[in-house]
């Protein structure tokens, strides 16, 4: 059968481009359709800051040298809600790269590697037998739905949203910055926390600035979301005039849902994957990209059990910590706790960028450190 797809993916952002570059090069000779109801390139609400942990991804997707003419920096300041100030050198460089060229380079490497590239908005989708057909015209093997935080293929095969006490908004700019500013900036916020505001030179004399909060916080305020985020914005980084604003929500990982029904393997936004303590998405949108398209190629008859045994090895351990950590971080004290033990111990940092913005795991030393002050702050 000529016109049946080895693999759909749905969606060309960071985890549909994952999904798409795996299978092809597991199987240069199938037939990959990736659709994307925009052209690229195309712009998102993002901070634009990929972490090291996302580099290694695409390593491992055989792109190394992708964001090569960005500038690396390993500089981070974290304030924490209470006002500790906490400047270090990461173990390893993050890049920040603007979605509009991240994502149309993403997209034109799987295009170089045989991925068939159409404009396509998905609206429907049915099962039938061993395949499944999508708007009634295109018949795959099997489905990646990589189509984001509002997925429609996610709502098509009946499950749910993460709810929105497991969702952020967030809203980012561009503001003028010295071209060697270097340094990217997190700066909690006690009112209406969990909040942050977030400064990240590009390199080119450019920087995305933006402000994020927990959903239920901002319909608590009773105002519009645009007053709320873009005066938030402006206050907490006055000589950082944002031009071109735009908002998305962030489903939150502590309220994922199944990743996936039937043949089709959800990924990335669509199936919450985003740390709950930082926002960080892309890493866990290519990690869980790339392991769909391994399933959907070595596991062709029956790919779901095989993407979420390989998803359980990858991140298991990792999301059980952060849900555990997104419950206390419910409480600032802690966060300025975890963030004043930093100030003091190097290799604490290092696990909050390991957790933040990888795969990591909090060492039960460290966690003591940090229970032992939390306890101490909160009673004295
Ligand atoms: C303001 C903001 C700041 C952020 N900052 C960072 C950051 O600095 N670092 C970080 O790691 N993460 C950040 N994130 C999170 C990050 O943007 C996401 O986690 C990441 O984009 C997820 O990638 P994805 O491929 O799953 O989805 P997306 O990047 O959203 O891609 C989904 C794609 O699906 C397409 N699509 C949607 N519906 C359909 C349809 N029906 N048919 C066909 N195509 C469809 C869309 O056009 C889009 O191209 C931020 C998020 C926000 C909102």
């Amino acid at each position: 059968m000529n016109d049946v797809w080895d693999l759909v993916v749905v969606g060309g952002g960071p985890a549909g481009a994952a999904a798409a570059l795996r299978a092809a090069q597991l199987r240069p000779d199938g037939r990959i359709l990736l659709l994307d109801k925009a052209d690229f390139p195309r712009d998102k609400a993002c901070g634009d800051g990929i972490a090291a942990h996302g580099r290694d991804e695409l390593a491992l997707l055989g792109l190394p040298g992708l964001l090569d003419d960005y500038r690396p920096t390993s500089r981070l300041t974290v304030v924490a809600p209470g006002g500790t100030r906490v400047s270090a050198t990461a173990a390893r460089p993050n890049h920040v790269v603007p979605r509009m060229v991240f994502d149309a380079r993403l997209v034109e490497a799987a295009r170089a590697r045989g991925v068939e590239v159409r404009r396509h908005r998905v609206r429907a989708l049915a099962e039938s037998g061993p395949h499944v057909v999508i708007d009634g015209c295109l018949t795959a093997r099997a489905v990646v739905a990589a189509d984001g935080a509002n997925s429609a293929v996610r709502r098509l095969i009946g499950l749910p949203a993460s709810p929105d006490r497991h969702t952020a908004i967030a809203v980012r700019g561009y503001s003028d910055v010295a071209v060697s500013d270097d340094v990217q900036l997190i700066a909690m916020q006690k009112e209406g926390w969990p909040a942050y505001a977030w400064s990240f030179p590009i390199g080119d004399g450019t920087a995305n600035v933006g402000f994020g909060m927990l959903l239920p916080r901002l319909h608590a305020t009773g105002l519009p979301g645009r007053e709320v985020l873009h005066g938030r914005l402006a206050r907490l980084l006055p000589d950082q005039p944002a031009r071109d604003l735009r908002a998305h929500h962030l489903p939150l990982s502590s309220g994922r849902p199944k990743a996936g029904a039937g043949r089709v393997m959800l990924a990335g936004d669509a199936v919450s994957l985003i740390n709950p303590l930082t926002g960080e998405g892309i890493y866990y949108a290519l990690l869980s990209g790339r392991l769909a398209g391994e399933a959907a190629v070595q596991a062709a008859d029956d790919p779901l059990p095989a993407y979420l045994r390989k998803l359980r090895a990858a991140l298991g351990r990792h999301l059980r910590t952060t849900d555990v950590l997104a419950r206390l971080a419910q409480s600032p004290g802690f966060i300025d706790a975890a963030i004043g033990t930093a100030a003091h111990r190097e290799e604490m940092f290092d696990v909050l960028v390991d957790v933040g913005l990888g795969a990591g795991l909090v060492p039960l030393p460290i966690a003591l450190a940090v229970g032992r002050r939390w306890l101490r702050d909160t009673f004295t």
